[in-house]
């Protein structure tokens, strides 16, 4: 590398559930000085819109299904950019550090020597339980919080059960949308009283979120669920049969 050339930094921001003004003002400031901007499928056109006008933008991720960037091919592009002395910045949905490959990526770069920084962001349980008026723990009802994944592969879902089905913990399931029933059918199995409140919120954290379930985990077991096509969350435990809490401000949300 030249002398002159220094190296360049690429920082792991995380974008929150995908509302502009949820992102904090360390996210923004990276964004507003990108030179390069790799962004995950759920990162709105209006956050990218903060980027400068010069900046490369680049989608590496679609949603759940179709094609997505292969993860090698992104720490290549990652690494050539920086490498190039830009200032790079890898977006991605909710907080990097859940189910955001942070480490991986993070790994991969410190490993060529490229510098690195992480920026927190809301992740979309948290945007979920302040919308819909819910705490993530609850004194003497909720004392653990497990963010988990539930994806169905070759039709079945593998999951840490005895952990799912502690009555005291409030489970955060992500990429669950397409097997929450399941999923509840094997709560129940594993344990889980079929009473317990349970909750499917679309699009936490933006104008057009949704509840599109409340009810139990049996009702869960049963329900069909008509989202409108955005990223769905599902919320385990007693705090999701929790009277909302008050809501003083913030973005409409319809509860079904
Ligand atoms: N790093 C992200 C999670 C990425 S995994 C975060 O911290 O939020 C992708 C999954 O996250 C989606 O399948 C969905 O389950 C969940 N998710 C992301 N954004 C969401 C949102 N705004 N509303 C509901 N669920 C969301």
């Amino acid at each position: 590398m030249p002398p002159e050339m220094k190296p360049g930094r690429v920082r792991l921001v995380g974008a929150g559930p995908g509302a502009a003004d949820l992102l904090t003002l360390r996210a923004l400031r990276a964004v507003e000085a990108a030179e390069a901007l790799l962004y995950d499928a759920l990162v709105p056109e209006e956050i990218l819109a903060l980027a400068p006008a010069a900046c490369l933008k680049i989608q590496t991720g679609k949603r759940a299904g179709r094609t997505s960037m292969a993860q090698p091919t992104i720490n290549r592009l990652m690494l050539r950019l920086a490498r190039r002395g830009l200032q790079v910045i890898r977006l991605k949905g909710g907080d990097p550090s859940i189910f955001g490959r942070v480490g991986e990526e993070a790994a991969f770069l410190q490993a060529h020597g490229i510098e690195i920084e992480v920026i927190p962001g809301v992740t979309a349980a948290c945007a979920a339980a302040a919308q819909f008026g819910f705490p993530l723990t609850h004194r003497g009802e909720a004392r653990r919080v497990v963010f988990t994944t539930a994806r169905l592969e070759a039709g079945t879902l593998s999951a840490d059960w005895a952990t799912a089905a502690d009555p005291e913990a409030t489970l955060c399931v992500y990429m669950g949308g397409a097997a929450a029933g399941e999923l509840a059918r094997r709560l129940i199995a594993a344990g889980r009283p079929a009473v317990t409140p349970a909750a499917v919120v679309e699009s936490a954290g933006r104008p057009e979120a949704r509840r599109l379930f409340a009810g139990s985990l049996a009702g869960l077991a049963e329900a069909r669920l008509a989202g409108e096509g955005g990223p769905v969350l599902i919320v385990v435990g007693e705090v999701a049969g929790l009277p909302a809490v008050q809501r003083l401000s913030g973005p409409r949300a319809v509860c079904a």
